[in-house]
């Protein structure tokens, strides 16, 4: 029940309508019995300055942030971690003595099926030789970017149809602190690169609900990925994606993006409320709203 001491959490975004944050995390908070409640709010980029003055003054615990927010919020911020800094973006927003803090839990939301797959299988797994191929070369293949230099890739490829993204892209791993061996490649190359993928991560929105009947790899080209290798796809909508259910058929591992979204808000959660997370609760609510 809402009452007078009752906290704020929400998540800001424009469009936000879509967001699945508040499913899961209202369903964590109710699950814990806290007396706070997850919200989303629409904030223009003209606004974001006076939205985030504005919860600070009615005592907001926290916020997440998504598109259009996540670079631009940056120069509003008291502190930013180093993982925000070398991803160039911040998802969550928290507290301080001096204002508001930053980072990103992408990349732990990235990296938290992979772990869990070596796991799984019981074997520790040595990414040091391994070659990872991401596509896209947005605000979440960045988060991907970072996360495959902290497993250690030997090699990073990413993907991308505008030459000139690519070279800002890499421009902006030069100066990272994460040792980076990043080489960016056209839509062309893609075949060739495929052929020595162990790790296949698609990060665009080619095969995003309701344009299910698409994949950003062309059925020809899927049909290079080495057998076992895993291919990972951040979309959650379809489970799984047009683009997974092809490369299973060739032999590989596949990760939907549920597990990415489920994690990134698990850790977000965390910091807020500092205490153990019920994350099976997160992914319960998020498979049920999805109909999964
Ligand atoms: P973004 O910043 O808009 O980047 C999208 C990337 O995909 C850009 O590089 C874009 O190329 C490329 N792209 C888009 N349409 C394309 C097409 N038709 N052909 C080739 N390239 C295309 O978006 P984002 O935030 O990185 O998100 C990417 C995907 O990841 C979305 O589907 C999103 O839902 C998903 N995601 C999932 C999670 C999760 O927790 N599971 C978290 C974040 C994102 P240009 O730059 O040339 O336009």
């Amino acid at each position: 029940m809402i009452k007078g001491t009752t906290k704020l959490l929400g998540v800001i975004g424009h469009p936000i309508e879509h967001s699945l944050s508040p499913v899961m995390h209202n369903a964590a908070l109710s699950h814990l019995g806290l007396d706070i409640v997850y919200l989303a709010f629409p904030v223009k980029p003209e606004d974001l300055n006076v939205a985030i003055s504005g919860f600070a003054a009615v005592g907001l615990l926290g916020f997440s942030i998504t598109i259009p927010h996540k670079q631009g919020i940056l120069p509003l911020l008291s502190e930013v971690s180093p993982v925000a800094i070398a991803v160039g973006a911040v998802n969550t927003v928290y507290r301080t003595a001096n204002g508001w803090g930053g980072t990103n839990t992408d990349v732990r939301g990235f990296l938290a099926p992979l772990r869990s797959l070596s796991l799984k299988t019981g074997t520790k797994q040595d990414w040091s030789q391994k070659v990872a191929v991401i596509l896209g070369s947005g605000g979440a293949a960045r988060a991907v970017v970072a996360g495959c230099a902290e497993l250690g890739c030997a090699e990073i490829h990413v993907v991308g149809r505008s030459e000139q993204k690519l070279t800002e892209f890499q421009q902006n791993w030069v100066n990272s602190p994460l040792a980076v061996n990043l080489l960016t490649h056209t839509w062309e190359e893609l075949p060739m690169l495929i052929s020595k993928a162990d790790l296949l991560v698609n990060a665009t929105p080619i095969g995003m609900y309701p344009r299910g009947d698409e994949s950003p790899v062309a059925l020809s080209a899927i049909e290079r990925l080495p057998e076992g290798a895993i291919a990972y796809d951040l979309i959650y909508t379809p489970n799984p994606t047009l683009f997974l259910k092809q490369a299973q058929e060739r032999g590989a591992i596949a990760i939907d993006g549920l597990e990415m979204l489920v994690q990134q808000g698990a850790a977000a959660l965390e910091i807020w409320l500092q205490q153990p997370i019920p994350v099976d609760v997160m992914r319960q609510s998020l498979r049920h709203h999805l109909g999964l």
